[in-house]
């Protein structure tokens, strides 16, 4: 597992766009200024912090504008889940290092911004920390200035003050430290002082220009505590030089790898010790190095808790829609979350049927209970019947639209649901569902003598992996599916899995798994997200 990539969720490669692109794009921001006015047709460019790395530092002014973007340019060092947000048609373009490989050159990056700015989009330019922290934030916002482009900036949290916090490190202390430095270990390739870390994979930086090499002498005298950023490559030298240029080296030290992830680590050590202890740790990108007394502070306030899933990959296979809420549970445990999802749900076109003349309505998913809810007016719509819901996530999904269903077993499937219905006399059932989707109940209700109606309100079908996706998927240690569908669509787009482990939210879809050649490891006993979750980290606690 490789520091500084984003898990292989990202949403597209480099100049791939989901959604309508273009005109779509064009078509809602001219529609939501909807001043007509063609002369005020250039679009804003929000030049926005993603904070260090746990999504929930994302400042809420952030969030507001990723739902609202026409376009997001992003790094790769944004936090796992920042897009969750962002607009079913935005364009994603992901403007990091793509698979290891090169990043997109600031100039096209720039390109681009001004390029999206000038139709009239939305663009949002999401930087990991601030963007004004060793991030270019100040340069673009210069190039767009001059390309007399609008501009607003949003700070974020700056990884140099979040690291060491998640790490109990106040960067200042009465009595201990009453300055901070920020400093890039990180310079261009050919120049005097602390040279390139050009396979950090973290650095979503070009290199920083020659005015930024640090000046040793002032470094070492410098009153309070040092935090460099881009020099896990060069903690040797840093170190080094710093102690050269008469910085104490029993002077406390602190690497922060990954911080505010939930898998961050610390490693601490007397500055003339810490460039090995790093290395022992095989600390990787993104880290941090902190120097100074504060460092001392660490063993009493350090706070952070790896989640109980802190260093397992587990990927989410659902339809995007759904993907995020099990995501961000999953990443609550610690998880590194990868969303690969392999269905999309696509609501037909339907008509809810004048209700007073059925005594039964059943509800066979999450998703139906949504769509039915979409398709009311109001509650009244479905005063008449009795409610049952498959399973208590359905229920759930009814109850945040104000319905509560009569009937719900705990076990959500078909089966135990004709079995609660026993005692009920059923005459004339609406069962609202998937276009696709087992009969059983329907073939049930109709063998006591009910008249049975089908009403489809959704398909599933078939959303395609990229790449990265796929090959972050196969590598994880945990595939998580939640339906039959999910496992039918994964394994046609991902192919063979071997390595993973495979996670299924019930029998039914373990069902699927294993007409698939593939033998769940795991399976929920509760046939919802939570009982997915309770079953994997149950596992995941004995291996
Ligand atoms: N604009 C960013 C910094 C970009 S430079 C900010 O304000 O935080 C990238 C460097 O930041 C990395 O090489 C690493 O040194 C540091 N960094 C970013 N995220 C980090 C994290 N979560 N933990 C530790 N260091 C991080």
């Amino acid at each position: 597992m490789t520091g500084g990539t984003r898990g292989g969720g990202g949403r597209g490669d480099v100049g791939a766009r989901r959604g309508t692109g273009d005109a779509g794009a064009e078509g809602h921001a001219g529609a939501r200024r909807g001043t007509g006015d063609a002369g005020q047709r250039t679009g804003r460019v929000y030049l926005v912090g993603a904070g260090p790395g746990d999504v929930r530092l994302m400042t809420a002014r952030s969030l507001e504008l990723i739902a609202r973007a026409d376009v997001i340019l992003y790094d790769r060092l944004i936090p796992d889940g920042a897009l969750d947000g962002a607009r079913e048609d935005a364009a994603l373009i992901d403007v990091g290092k793509v698979g290891g490989g090169e990043q997109v050159a600031q100039q096209a990056t720039n390109a681009l911004l001004v390029e999206h700015a000038r139709a009239g989009r939305e663009v949002v330019r999401l930087k990991g920390g601030d963007p004004f922290v060793f991030g270019r934030g100040g340069e673009e916002a210069q190039l767009l200035r001059t390309a007399g482009i609008a501009i607003e900036v949003v700070p974020g949290v700056t990884a140099g003050v979040a690291a060491p916090a998640y790490a109990g490190i106040p960067v200042t202390h009465r009595g201990m430290s009453s300055a901070v430095a920020f400093v890039t270990g990180h310079t261009r390739p050919g120049t005097r002082g602390p040279s390139i870390a050009a396979d950090d994979a973290s650095s979503t930086v070009d290199s920083v220009g020659p005015e930024s090499q640090p000046d040793w002498q002032a470094l070492a005298a410098f009153p309070g505590t040092l935090v460099f950023y881009m020099g896990v490559r060069r903690l040797a030298g840093i170190a080094s030089r710093l102690e050269g240029a008469g910085r104490p080296g029993r002077e406390p030290a602190a690497v922060v790898e990954r911080g505010t992830f939930a898998d961050q680590r610390t490693v601490t050590a007397p500055l003339d010790e810490i460039a090995a202890a790093a290395a022992r740790a095989r600390i990787r990108p993104p880290a941090l190095l902190v120097v100074g007394p504060v460092v001392s502070l660490h063993g009493e306030l350090a706070w952070f808790q790896a989640g109980p899933l802190a260093g397992r990959t587990v990927v989410v296979t659902r339809a995007r829609a759904q993907a995020s809420s099990l995501a961000a549970r999953l990443r609550g445990f610690g998880a590194r979350v990868v969303e690969a999802p392999a269905i999309r749900i696509e609501p037909l076109r339907a008509e809810l049927p004048d209700l007073s003349g059925f005594d039964l309505l059943v509800l066979t998913s999450p998703n139906g209970a949504r769509r039915l809810l979409e398709l009311c007016r109001d509650a009244r719509d479905l005063a008449g019947p009795a409610i049952a819901a498959i399973g208590p996530g359905t229920a759930a999904a009814l109850r945040a639209g104000g319905i509560e269903a009569d009937v719900a077993p705990e076990r959500a499937v078909a089966e135990s649901l004709v079995e609660a219905l026993t005692q009920r006399s059923v005459r004339r059932a609406l069962v609202a569902r998937a276009e696709t989707a087992r009969d059983v109940l329907v073939d049930a209700l109709r063998e006591r003598g009910a008249e049975v109606e089908v009403l489809a309100l959704y398909r599933t079908v078939a959303d395609s992996l990229d790449d990265r996706a796929r090959d972050a998927a196969l590598a994880a240690d945990y595939l998580t599916f939640t339906s039959a569908s999910s496992v039918r669509f994964f394994l046609q787009s991902a192919g063979a899995v071997a390595g993973p482990r495979i996670a299924s939210i019930g029998p039914i879809t373990s069902v699927a798994l294993r007409e698939h050649g593939l033998e769940p490891h795991v399976e929920a006993a509760e046939h919802t997200p939570d009982g997915l979750i309770a079953a994997l980290l149950d596992d995941a606690a004995r291996r």
